[in-house]
């Protein structure tokens, strides 16, 4: 079993409006915008990246804006919703917040004794927020929304299967346990993690395959502290049949990918360099950073991509 991954790194999912996507995590949901880049593959659109001050790994959500893309469609072999901890206590106040601002799809629930608010995202994201005790993550301050109540970061991803086994064998491979199971949900947890924790598993044998598209998650990533680690754990999955690629920069952690039996798009991310490798600290995600293979496409992207607001 592996020791190195310490959580989740970031998630990454697909838009199909810039502002909107901008004004939800901002304005509404008040995380930082800690990078404003591009689609390293496709640098006509946006990568914008939403976290807690730093963008420490467990608090990133990333996006990608494809301008009028269709909405994707659940299904098996993928992330199916992303969950975020906030303050036990708080879920009266985004009850109350999530309505006033229209949101749709807010419900209450329970799942292994945790209480929840499920609601959809502006292109129909599943999301939930779930009251966590004690949770260290310090919620940004510099947002709308108060600290007591502040997102602290992700609690945790579910993933839609037809069938789990394969999934949760591989986790365990990389370092989870079984918690607990009730129904359909397997819950999986990374002890001593870094609060990003759980990733539970949902069995739906004859449900379709996800399509994807707009508020579809595109992949999960984990974290590891360093290029060390990331090199071991490729070394091991490779070993236990996963087809990997080798590591790519991304200009703000090391990457490697691979597909998990089931389909879903899996990451693993270093912690290094971070988000300040090449902006002050205290303007993070307010200046379009370009890749250096993308900086001759400077001015036309200024002029191509749509303002968001800072
Ligand atoms: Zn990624």
């Amino acid at each position: 079993m592996l020791t190195q991954i310490k959580g989740l790194h970031h998630v990454t999912s697909m838009a199909s409006d810039a502002r909107q996507n901008n004004a939800f995590f901002t304005g509404l949901l008040g995380l930082r915008r800690v990078k404003k880049t591009v689609n390293f593959d496709a640098p006509d659109v946006y990568h914008l990246y939403y976290g807690d001050e730093v963008g420490s790994a467990g608090t990133v959500m990333t996006y990608f804006p494809f301008p009028h893309i269709a909405k994707g469609h659940r299904g098996t072999g993928e992330v199916s919703e992303t969950a975020f901890a906030v303050p036990e206590g708080s879920l009266d106040f985004w009850r109350g917040r999530l309505e006033h601002a229209g949101v749709e799809g807010i419900a209450a629930d329970e799942r292994f004794g945790e209480t929840r608010l499920r609601f959809l995202g502006p292109d129909g994201d599943s999301f939930a927020l779930v009251e966590v005790a004690d949770d260290p993550r310090a919620p940004f301050a510099g947002g709308p929304v108060p600290t007591e109540q502040g997102i602290h970061g992700f609690r945790g991803v579910t993933m839609l299967l037809r069938d789990t086994g394969a999934t949760a064998g591989l986790l365990k491979l990389m370092g989870y346990e079984e918690l607990d199971r009730n129904g359909g949900l397997t819950r999986l947890a990374l002890k001593g993690g870094n609060g990003a924790d759980i990733v539970d598993l949902e069995a739906r044998p004859d449900a379709p395959r996800a399509r994807e598209g707009a508020g579809s998650v595109h992949h999960v990533a984990f974290a590891v502290e360093d290029r060390a680690a990331q090199l071991q754990v490729r070394k091991a999955l490779l070993t236990a049949g996963a087809h990997v690629t080798p590591v790519i920069d991304r200009d703000y952690f090391w990457a490697i990918y691979f597909r998990t039996p089931d389909g879903v798009l899996f990451e693993v991310a270093t912690h290094e360099p971070g988000f300040a490798r090449d902006e002050d600290p205290a303007h993070l995600g307010e200046a379009l950073k370009l890749p250096d293979q993308h900086a001759h496409l400077r001015t036309r992207l200024e002029q191509s991509l749509p303002a968001i607001a800072n």
